[in-house]
């Protein structure tokens, strides 16, 4: 049975075929809903059904039970079980659409025991741009892509990366031994949603956890090239003290600048450490009862955004407020492991 669905936005209508999810219907309608990953991972195409009911193949993990239970679906996966209404973004102004590129490594350098500082040189990119806050995937020889986000802000043909090696991982445990400078990796973008909200007047909470870290800076960057810079509580969530491999850094930023505030907080930390312990959005509700005037902006594992989304809300902070990117392992889900 065909369902009619209605974004209340534009009050456009369009029809939607058995089990197909919404956002497919409203591509073929001509509609660009704000959407990412496509397999239900990120959340960025997370819409408000204002009537109707929709169901899934399987719950998808990038919506917390907390949303679904506030209303909101993901369009990429949820199939209208009735006639829908629906409050959706659609893509913004300035979209910049993705493209395939050739990259050569121009510099492979650690940054701690797990993080690699990957700085690709991609000519015909140049002029493309990009957000702060998107990412590129690295396309290895069987098709399936890596995905990594640019930790600085645009700047000529040089693209930053943070890369954690995983344990066993294909690409990131052989980055160092396997690749040199010089060497070239094919590569895609500009891709995701994950940007600052220039429209926004909010203080800024930002939560990254590991190499999360990276669309953050690249975000805080920009903001500082364009003073005035808005107030930005940044909280860094890794395990250990010899995990925090930009600490120097960041204590910089928070010495220049007034409106910037620094909190790493460790979850196995030892004895010597004299800050902040437990899990980063723990640490995050003990310093804030009340986040209500905050913009929150999330990256790192999907565990850690999930409980974010879970407890923020809770202290106050608008759910339509929290924009998060989640570094889940997308070749995996998509059913191509490498
Ligand atoms: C939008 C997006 C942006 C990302 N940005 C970054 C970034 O800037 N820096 C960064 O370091 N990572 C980032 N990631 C995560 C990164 O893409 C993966 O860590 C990477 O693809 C792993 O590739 P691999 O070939 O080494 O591991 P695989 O061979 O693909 O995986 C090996 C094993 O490790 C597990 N695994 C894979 N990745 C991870 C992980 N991240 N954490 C824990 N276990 C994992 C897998 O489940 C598998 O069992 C991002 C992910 C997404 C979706």
């Amino acid at each position: 049975m065909t369902y009619s669905i209605t974004l209340s936005e534009t009050s456009d209508t369009f029809d939607v075929q058995p089990n197909e999810p919404i956002l497919i219907a409203a591509e073929r309608a001509g509609l660009q809903l704000m959407h990412d990953c496509r397999f239900g991972g990120c959340g960025a195409c997370r819409i408000k059904l204002l009537s109707g009911q929709v169901s899934y193949e399987e719950p998808p993990f990038g919506l917390t039970e907390e949303e679904r239970g506030q209303g909101y679906a993901l369009a990429c996966q949820a199939m209208p079980q009735s006639d829908l209404t629906i409050s959706a973004q659609l893509r913004p102004e300035g979209f910049i659409p993705a493209d395939y590129h050739v990259a050569t490594i121009a510099q492979i350098e650690k940054l701690s025991h797990d993080v690699i500082h990957l700085i690709l040189r991609i000519p015909t990119a140049a002029e493309v741009s990009f957000h702060p806050g998107q990412y590129l995937n690295i396309m290895l020889d069987d098709g399936s892509p890596r995905s990594f986000s640019m930790a600085s802000p645009p700047k000529g043909d040089l693209f930053n990366l943070h890369i954690r090696r995983v344990p066993g991982g294909f690409f990131t445990s052989r980055l160092e031994s396997h690749y040199h400078i010089g060497d070239t990796l094919d590569v895609e973008l500009p891709l995701g949603n994950f940007r600052y909200d220039a429209q926004s007047s909010r203080d800024l909470l930002m939560i990254a956890g590991g190499t999360g870290l990276a669309p953050i800076k690249s975000i805080i960057e920009s903001l500082r090239s364009t003073p005035p810079t808005p107030r930005i509580m940044l909280y860094w969530g890794v395990r250990r003290a010899e995990d925090l491999y930009l600490d120097e850094l960041l204590c910089q930023w928070a010495r220049e600048l007034t409106n910037f505030h620094y909190i790493p907080v460790l979850s196995e930390a030892d004895g010597q450490w004299q800050g902040a312990r437990g899990f980063v959005h723990e640490a995050v509700c003990r310093n804030h009862d009340d986040l209500s005037q905050f913009d929150a902006y999330l990256c790192g594992p999907p565990p850690m955004i999930a409980a974010a989304k879970r407890e923020l809300p809770l202290r106050g902070i608008n759910v339509e407020r929290i924009f998060a990117d989640s570094f889940n392992f997308t070749h995996e889900l998509d059913g191509s492991v490498a």
